[in-house]
């Protein structure tokens, strides 16, 4: 096997491992990035299906690092579809010279660090090792999509789809029956495409989700130009908010709030569009009759909007907070069920028994479709990294070390794994922001950590178990003075059957988070443990 050399592995050319390699390369760090697809884009190369959508305005969702970048992208709506934000990071990586030091259509099989050489050994699928000082998973924290185990699934004559992992060709639904298994947010996005397509959709629901509407429409030169305008100011207040987000958060209490200035709070969020609803209140996420008083806010939206009155009663979530589960941005799902050609079943008392050789059956009725789209989800933030047999200490696995649920420092690294990154790994806000901000923060963390590190010629790097144990007990502290762990969300690992519950994402916010990760480096990397490198070693003695 041809082993090389390089300073760092990226895994991953998502938004996080591009500007990862655009950054470490400018400092002059030999890097190489592996990517499974064929392509640039992560999340956004993967998840096709019709009508995905990002659920945070463009202005926002996007890179922050280039003032030249973002003042030439022109986002032609206010919420992005995934054609442009695929077409965006295929700008960046053609922009900035990034392809070349990619590696495609290549899966990283196996990291495991050699405590001798004190580096990570990284091995493909096509039967390349690399030798690397560093190694940074930017594997996304919903890259792993999820099939349940249906029995029959395999003797299915017709086709079946993942939104997670959809074809690259157009699909032409004309005249054909579809289900659709799940409600979360990718299924809401398409049900409204598909519908206008098929000859006939069914949407199997096991639990209905709160979902806002998008109000999505032409971006206006006016609204880009107000962003550009003020750019640095703007992106540079977005860092410091709860959300990594401008125009959401009103920082008072909904406790004892009067009636009509409620209604006039939701009504206005509700008109305004995107997940604005959720940040009315700062405690709509820790007091259960502020976050109440949401839920049936939108729930009676509900009822209005679809017309049957018992379709509407199903699809009207209850039995968990609003926002506990991510929430669902659409355009015009709940008016979907109106359509003659649009079904809902209920899961609850009759589940998903098998797949037929024609369609599926649940324990109460059998059902024939021409193609199953399964919109099921992910096993998030841990699933793709359990993928890579990731070796550390003594040839200790991740897989072992988590199997009571992740445990990370700050969600950049984990114990015994030295020089072994995460960019908005579990313990990190990650999922619970923009992601772009999330994503920039972790990058510059880490170029800025290698850079500490080559100045004063250190070898490793790697978090310490108390500082460990201390994180993971203060991410559990807090989620747990929030309403998140109440809902059976993929936040809490509750969709993949033995998975532990653990809240994994941090709910500090992204603007404390920042401070936190800014404050351990003003205090000579608290809690961080670092070895010199052999060089050094050498020359002490
Ligand atoms: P998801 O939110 O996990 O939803 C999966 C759906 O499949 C749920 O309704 C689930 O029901 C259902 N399901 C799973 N197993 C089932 C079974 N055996 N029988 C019946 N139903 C089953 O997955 P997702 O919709 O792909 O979204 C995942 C995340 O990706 C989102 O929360 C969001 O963070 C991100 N996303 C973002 C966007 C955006 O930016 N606009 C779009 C799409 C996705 P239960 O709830 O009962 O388990």
């Amino acid at each position: 096997m041809n082993t090389q050399n390089c300073d760092v592995v990226i895994v991953g050319a998502g938004f996080s491992g591009l500007y990862l390699l655009h950054r470490l390369r400018g400092l002059g760090y030999s890097v190489r990035v592996f990517e499974a697809g064929d392509d640039v884009g992560g999340t956004w190369y993967w998840n096709r299906y019709p009508g995905a959508r990002c659920d945070v305005e463009s202005m926002q969702y996007s890179y922050s690092f280039s003032e030249e970048l973002q003042q030439e992208w022109d986002w032609s709506e206010r919420f992005s579809a995934q054609p442009e934000i695929l077409e965006y990071a295929n700008h960046v990586a053609d922009r900035f010279d990034l392809r070349r030091g990619i590696e495609f259509s290549t899966t990283v099989t196996a990291a495991h660090f050699n405590e001798e050489s004190q580096r990570w050994t990284v091995t493909t699928d096509k039967g390349e090792s690399l030798s690397a000082q560093f190694c940074v998973m930017a594997t996304g924290c919903i890259s792993a999509a999820q099939t349940p185990e249906f029995e029959g699934l395999a003797d299915y004559r017709g086709t079946t789809y993942h939104t997670g992992n959809w074809p690259h060709e157009e699909i032409d639904f004309t005249g054909k029956r579809i289900a659709v298994i799940g409600t979360g947010s990718s299924a809401i996005q398409a049900i409204p495409v598909l519908a206008e397509q098929a000859e006939h959709v069914t949407v199997f629901q096991r639990t209905p989700n709160y979902s806002l509407p998008s109000r999505n429409g032409p971006m206006t030169e006016d609204y880009a130009n107000s962003w550009k305008d003020n750019y640095a100011a703007l992106r540079e207040e977005q860092r410091h908010t709860p959300k990594g987000a401008l125009g959401e958060f009103r920082n008072i209490s909904g406790i004892g709030a009067a009636d009509d200035e409620r209604a006039t709070a939701y009504e206005e969020r509700w008109d305004r569009g995107g997940s604005a609803l959720l940040g009315s209140y700062r405690d709509m996420l820790v007091d259960e009759s502020v976050n109440e008083t949401a839920a049936e806010f939108v729930r009676d939206k509900i009822r209005t909007i679809v017309k049957d009155p018992q379709v509407a009663e199903l699809l009207a979530a209850k039995g968990y907070p609003i926002g506990t589960k991510r929430i669902c941005i659409d355009s015009g799902y709940f008016e979907t069920f109106n359509r003659d050609n649009v079904a809902l079943v209920d899961l609850n008392d009759t589940p998903i028994d098998r797949i037929t050789p024609n369609g599926l059956a649940t324990t109460g009725r059998s059902f024939d479709f021409d193609a199953i789209v399964f919109a099921t989800g992910f096993d998030a933030m841990t699933g793709t990294l359990f993928k890579i047999d990731i070796q550390g200490l003594g040839g200790a696995t991740l897989r072992d070390k988590w199997q009571a649920g992740p445990r990370t420092y700050l969600g950049l690294m984990t114990e015994a794994f030295p020089n072994l990154f995460m960019i908005t790994g579990p313990g990190s806000p990650s999922v619970l922001t923009n992601m772009m901000v999330s994503i920039e923060q972790h990058v510059d963390w880490v170029t800025d950590c290698l850079e500490h590190m080559r100045a004063d010629g250190l070898a490793t790097i790697a978090p310490t178990l108390p500082a460990q144990d201390e994180w993971v007990e203060h991410v559990n502290v807090v989620a747990h003075r929030t309403l998140f762990p109440k809902a059976a969300s993929w936040y809490m690992g509750a969709n993949i059957p033995g998975k532990p519950r653990i809240f994994m994402p941090y709910v500090g916010g992204a603007g404390t988070y920042r401070k936190i990760c800014d404050d351990v480096v003003a205090d000579g990397y608290k809690g961080f443990d670092f070895l010199p490198g052999t060089d050094r070693v050498a020359a002490a003695e």
